[in-house]
């Protein structure tokens, strides 16, 4: 069953069928200023085969507000079974996005998730970047999932958006056990983010984003990471080629 209109079905995932654009004008800005709790994934093809290997956790996906597309493997895949997609909507942009109304509004911020020496300089580049957003608070992403004290103590500081970049399924499993004890808040899995914002990772330069090659220039900066998700990004797609046939 798709969620909405504005959905597109890929191996049992609706995904938002918007422009990113549209996405954060229609959906997330309001929801925002309206202090709601909301869940994003940022879903690309690996998470998708895990949610195909692990039913506990395709049901965290299926109960999240939202899932978008999150790669271009996702984009082909809906191509190809004749239901497109508007866009490629990438957690690494609307992480900026967010950052940018974030600043622009005043919000509060969590950041949780990454090497301790990471998180700090996040959360020292935010202040630095986007002087108006106010630091709730951080914790590095190596904590256990079943530490209900930790959640307290984020749950506490009352943040308006909490990023979790602890690696899939870690940080989505984390926001699926542990949202219900916010008032309001939204939460994505931020994956590889921190490392980014902290500049220790750089991202892909645009025309690579541009030519939907994100992924092989992320295969060439870090090949032995890497290898195992790219070929998952492939049996992903043969998945849905030889089911498309049947
Ligand atoms: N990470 C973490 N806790 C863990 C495992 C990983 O905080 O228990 C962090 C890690 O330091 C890195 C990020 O999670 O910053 C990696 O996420 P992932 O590789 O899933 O990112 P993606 O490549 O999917 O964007």
């Amino acid at each position: 069953m798709q969620k909405d209109r504005r959905s597109v079905n890929v191996m049992d995932i609706d995904f938002v069928n918007k422009t990113q654009y549209q996405f954060l004008v229609e959906d997330i800005f309001p929801g925002l200023q309206r202090k709601e709790k909301k869940f994003i994934v940022t879903a690309n093809p690996e998470i998708v085969m895990k949610a195909q290997e692990d039913g506990a956790f395709k049901k965290v996906i299926q109960e999240a507000d939202y899932t978008v597309p999150d790669g271009i493997g996702i984009i082909l895949a809906a191509k190809l079974l004749k239901t497109p997609l508007e866009e490629r909507i990438a957690g690494s942009d609307l992480t900026m996005d967010l950052l940018d109304y974030a600043d622009e509004h005043g919000l509060s911020c969590y950041f949780l998730g990454a090497k301790e020496e990471v998180s700090q300089k996040v959360v020292k580049n935010i202040q630095l970047d986007y002087p108006n957003i106010h630091i709730a608070g951080r914790h590095n992403g190596y904590f256990d999932i079943d530490d209900r004290k930790l959640a307290e103590e984020v749950a506490a500081t009352a943040p308006d958006i909490i990023l979790v970049a602890a690696g899939c399924p870690k940080q989505e499993n984390w926001i699926a056990t542990y949202k219900d004890l916010f008032d309001h808040g939204l939460f994505m899995g931020v994956g590889g983010m921190f490392d980014i914002l902290a500049g220790e990772v750089k991202r892909a330069p645009e025309i690579w984003i541009k030519l939907n090659l994100e992924w092989f220039y992320r295969l060439l900066q870090q090949p032995r990471v890497r290898i195992k998700r790219t070929l998952k990004l492939f049996e992903f797609i043969w998945i849905i080629i030889k089911n498309r046939k049947k």
